[in-house]
């Protein structure tokens, strides 16, 4: 069984379950924005807020079989049926173009910039015949817009 997510609120109750986790965390995120624009334009918090993202682990719930009962050519049987999801880690969001991505490369904290290593020298400096400063350049986690 592949894994499915919930969303909920306190004041909306069950948002959505979704089987992808991508479309999951936007509407959990834009339920987030909602009560932030909501505090903000009302100046008011409602102390039962809660928004929630989780994975579903069991899901028990009625079932039509599609099968005819045998008074009625309309009414069909139920059954129950019973998922169970296991409890692998949560997939990472699928990289969108426009999303922030981090990863390790050269920063220059004089010029607050991400280097690129052709423009870093092998004494770690940034290359001033490449424009850079001459500084020390760092190897660190950077943001690429
Ligand atoms: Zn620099």
């Amino acid at each position: 069984m592949d894994k499915q997510w919930v969303v909920f609120s306190h004041e909306e109750g069950l948002i959505g379950i979704f089987d992808n986790y991508d479309e999951a965390l936007k509407e959990y995120k834009d339920s987030k924005d909602a009560y932030e624009n909501y505090v903000y334009e009302n100046g008011e918090h409602d102390p039962n807020e809660d928004i929630i993202l989780a994975a579903i682990n069991k899901r028990f719930y009625s079932y039509d079989t599609k099968n005819p009962t045998e008074d009625s050519a309309t009414t069909t049987y139920w059954d129950f049926k019973e998922d169970c999801f296991s409890l692998n880690p949560i997939p990472l969001p699928t990289i969108k173009p426009g999303d922030k991505v981090y990863s390790v490369g050269w920063y220059c904290s004089i010029c607050n910039v991400n280097v690129s290593p052709q423009h870093v020298t092998y004494q770690e400096e940034h290359d001033v015949r490449a424009g850079g400063c001459g500084g020390h350049v760092e190897w660190m986690e950077v943001s690429h817009d």
